[in-house]
């Protein structure tokens, strides 16, 4: 009676844990088959010992009379899900002497198992084998689209197995090999209901669209204000357009949480994501939630955008929770044992109508609105939350002559290439000053570095804080879009006019 091991691994969030399944059988005569499981495993785990003993049975592997004893290492690790199916059935052959324990080390074991030994694909392949790799495993067995996942770390041999009987056949020599796994193809993540035509298709709103460019060079939220038909929600449907390509850590990043979520791509994820949730969306649907701590919109948008549309409609509580994640790219679930963190290093773009009917300053058409419903429809949206939104940009209704007008050669300047053009130079200089760090990331004691205060701009900065009844933090806020402003405009030091242009880039909503 000796005690085997297998090494598999437990999700929450977006991070997997190594587990070892520690097994050991203590045959009993004429006595019914008994399995304990211990180590914290979660309910879905406890049930997993009615599918192991059916599909160990099936397969010619049955436990037979006495105690199989199964134990998850470490024990203060919850353990939660499917995912360690495998790794407890291969433990239990075994630990009933169907296996040669030896043939078990140096590999993970990620899968769910039916009752008839067949394999089935889960959530994390990816977080699993990068935590796999950084502590020295070389093999992976997984189901076909869990180790395709798995695949994509290099340096990792992986093989899919589609039965249980496989794995074991392929590890005693018994059987036919298990082929190598190669990564799959790139594929590319955009929402589906996403045409992506060209930001050129919005006639016109040359100030949107240069919003959207400082948006972009200094990684700054930005909120549209404008009625109906204004292109609104097209051009911020865009920003995702002008961001850089991403890095390959950060197209690892983006595929990880689309993989913690259930919902992986097919390959490494090659562009940003873009998520735009319903205004219906819960709270755990936005934030993340249940029992694995699932990944929620905000960090399915990790490294991307995220495009709430019609914001007063969210619910308050909703937005309020977005708060702690714009000021630190991540958000902390609390479950019952332990604490989750996600990433959500996103970037937010919203829109909304300036007033419950939509047409409010709008030169055609009169709003119906009365002066309180309009306050109520702008007061859902809290000051502390409208303070973390770097930009509050006017989208008015074009007038007839500007619909006429044909494009200039001034609206160049405001076609897709050339604004990508820009944003990339000026992410550029921002790098070559401070890294990775997004302008709208820049603590005080950076921004007193690089966009430093002279008397001029400071009596600008109070006035403008006085007449507008500017927080602190909006101050703040004012000089991280300014310093964008001038990264934009190829200048070293930000001047006066690129306060000014800030300022007006911040709409009043009162
Ligand atoms: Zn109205």
């Amino acid at each position: 009676m000796k005690t085997v091991r297998a090494l598999g691994a437990s999700l929450a969030g977006t991070s997997a844990a190594l587990v070892t399944v520690e097994a050991r059988f203590e045959p009993r005569d004429r006595a019914r088959t008994e399995i304990l499981l211990t180590g914290l495993p979660d309910n879905v785990l406890r049930e997993s010992r009615g599918r192991l003993e059916s599909a160990l049975e099936e397969n010619g592997f049955a436990i037979g009379s006495g105690r199989l004893f199964l134990n998850l290492v470490p024990a203060a690790l919850k353990k939660s899900g499917e995912i360690l199916d495998l790794p407890l059935a291969l433990a239990s052959t075994a630990a009933c002497g169907y296996v040669d324990a030896k043939l078990l080390r140096g590999a993970l074991f990620l899968g769910e198992l039916g009752i008839d030994g067949r394999l089935h694909a889960v959530p994390g392949g990816l977080a699993a084998a990068l935590v796999a790799k950084e502590r020295g495993v070389q093999r992976v067995f997984a189901p076909p689209a869990t180790a395709a996942e798995a695949a994509c770390i290099t340096g990792l041999e992986v093989h899919a197995p589609r039965h249980l009987a496989q794995v074991i056949a392929h590890l005693a020599g018994s059987g036919p090999p298990l082929a190598r796994v190669v990564p799959g193809d790139d594929v590319t993540v955009v929402a589906a209901d996403d045409p992506a035509p060209s930001l050129d298709e919005v006639r016109g709103q040359t100030e949107a669209k240069e919003a959207l460019a400082i948006a972009a060079a200094g990684g700054h939220g930005l909120l549209f204000v404008g009625p109906p038909g204004t292109g609104k929600s097209m051009l911020a449907r865009r920003l995702v357009r002008l961001l850089p390509p991403p890095t390959l850590d950060e197209r690892l990043d983006v595929t990880r949480a689309l993989s913690a979520a259930g919902r992986w791509p097919g390959g490494l994820a090659r562009s940003r994501p873009f998520r735009a949730p319903h205004h219906t969306i819960s709270y755990a649907g936005l934030v993340g939630g249940g029992s694995n701590a699932q990944p929620g919109e905000i960090t399915l948008a990790h490294r991307g955008v995220l495009f709430l549309d019609e914001l007063p409609e969210f619910r308050r509580e909703v937005l309020e929770a977005l708060r702690q994640p714009l000021e630190s790219g991540r958000v902390l679930l609390s479950r019952a044992t332990r604490r989750v963190e996600l990433p959500a290093e996103f970037q937010l773009v919203a829109a909304m109508n300036p007033c419950p009917c939509g047409y409010r300053g709008h030169p055609r058409i009169a709003c119906a609105c009365p002066p309180t419903a309009v306050e109520r429809y702008r007061r859902r949206i809290s000051g502390p939350f409208l303070d973390r939104i770097d930009l509050v940009v006017d989208v008015p209704a074009p007038s007839i002559d500007e619909l006429a007008r044909a494009p200039s050669a001034a609206d160049e300047r405001y076609r897709e290439p050339s604004l990508v053009e820009r944003v990339l130079r000026a992410r550029e200089r921002a790098r070559a000053r401070h890294g990775l760090r997004a302008n709208a990331a820049l603590g005080t004691d950076e921004l007193d570095r690089c966009a430093p205060l002279d008397a001029a701009v400071r009596a600008f900065l109070e006035k403008a804080a006085r007449r507008r009844g500017l927080s602190a933090r909006a101050v703040q806020s004012l000089r991280r879009v300014a310093r964008t402003i001038a990264d934009l405009d190829g200048e070293e030091s930000v001047q006066l006019e690129h306060y000014a242009r800030a300022l007006a880039l911040r709409a009043h909503l009162a």
